[in-house]
């Protein structure tokens, strides 16, 4: 037994969910981006999952997640997103990765130096962030002799605004994207994330590329999630405490007790992800004074009380009963009973953080 906090991830719960995203594909290829350790879940997990599956492409963001990748998934084809360098050419060779390339320079890198290795093309139609701007594509699609030089599988661009399905932006993105798509007619186009993958069916072409719901997270704002929780977080109680009317608690002594209270205190802190911004004092936050998050408890959502510190979390319990309170050892940061976009909400960011922020000190443990 630990104190450190517990991960529990259902690789039966994150397989249906790709299964899902695969059937609403429709003939699309289903892909799954695994940047950033899975979403952090963990990389040869998810992969291993995810390859029995039947999944047969993946996306990550580094050459080094790339290899990882490669180790557990020897036949996939595994697209590096940040391109490629001259000094992360040998990452991605010695692994068989395919560069995702996002400008000339790219381009004219791995023409000489690629020996003919299996590549994407990234256009930029409206973001500003990653990719060959719309004219360079153009340009590119004209010159025959650089493109004969290249084994280019997959043309691709990335939504702004796929969260809202009918934002206007996508609009404009995608009249871009036609415009290049219309000029590589021979390639395999790629331009919907999760929730374009939910939301778009006109967006899908040839292959998609799905990440966050197939974490379980929220891809669309304002519609209910349809998939399912796949990560459950849960804490340790170290004590509890009964403390009288006026007493503080917590760093900073802010928050001050208008009741006596039963506190649960809990292992487990911003060290371990859990955002000091879910702090029941509120911390300030881009203008915003957020409430604090809540942990779960046998039926009772606990909220969190004064600040979150790096490794404890002081926790409200007084409305529990004690015959539970007795019994119980751990609770619930987020999982089946507060969902993780919640919880990213009561801090002021998004599921994705969250996820991502989760770190090493948790105990990981795999259903499925
Ligand atoms: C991260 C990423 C995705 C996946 O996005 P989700 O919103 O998690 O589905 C797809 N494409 C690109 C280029 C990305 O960077």
């Amino acid at each position: 037994m630990s104190t450190a906090p517990r991960l529990t991830i259902d690789l039966n719960a994150l397989v249906q969910n790709w299964l899902k995203l695969k059937e609403k594909s429709g003939s699309a290829e289903c892909s799954a981006v695994i940047k950033a350790n899975a979403y952090g879940l963990g990389i040869e997990p998810v992969a291993t999952a995810l390859t029995k599956a039947g999944c047969k492409t993946f996306f990550v963001a580094m050459a080094e997640e790339g290899a990882r990748v490669r180790e557990v998934a020897s036949d996939a084809r595994v697209f590096i997103l940040n391109g490629i360098f001259a000094d992360t050419m040998d990452v991605i060779t010695e692994h068989t990765l395919s560069p995702v390339l996002g400008n000339v320079d790219q381009v004219a890198l791995w023409a000489t130096r690629g020996n003919g290795g299996a590549c994407a093309l990234h256009v930029d139609t409206g973001m500003n962030r990653l990719g060959m701007d719309v004219e360079e594509a153009l340009a590119l699609s004209e010159n025959k002799s650089m493109l004969s030089r290249l084994n280019v599988k997959v043309l691709m661009s990335h939504l702004a605004c796929a969260d809202e399905p009918t934002h206007e932006h996508n609009t404009l993105q995608h009249e871009n994207f036609r415009k290049c798509m219309s000029k590589f007619s021979g390639l395999k186009a790629s331009f919907s994330n999760s929730a374009a993958t939910l939301a778009r069916p006109d967006f899908h072409y040839d292959l998609t590329r799905p990440g966050v719901a197939i974490y379980g997270g929220e891809a669309l704002n304002d519609v209910p999630n349809p998939m399912k929780p796949v990560v459950t977080a849960q804490s340790r109680i170290l004590q509890i405490r009964h403390a009288k009317v006026g007493e503080k608690v917590g760093y900073g002594a802010e928050a001050e007790l208008t009741r006596p209270t039963k506190i649960a205190t809990i292992s487990g802190g911003y060290a371990d992800g859990f955002h000091r911004a879910l702090s029941g004092v509120g911390v300030p936050l881009r203008g915003a004074k957020p409430e604090g998050g809540n942990v779960w408890l046998e039926g009772h959502l606990c909220p969190i009380l004064g600040r979150v510190s790096m490794d404890l979390i002081t926790v409200d319990v007084t409305d529990v009963p004690d015959q539970i309170l007795q019994e119980a050892k751990w609770v619930e940061l987020f999982g089946k009973n507060i969902a993780v976009d919640d919880a990213a909400r009561a801090c002021g960011t998004i599921g994705y953080e969250l996820l991502t922020s989760l770190g090493g000190r948790y105990q990981r443990s795999f259903i499925g």
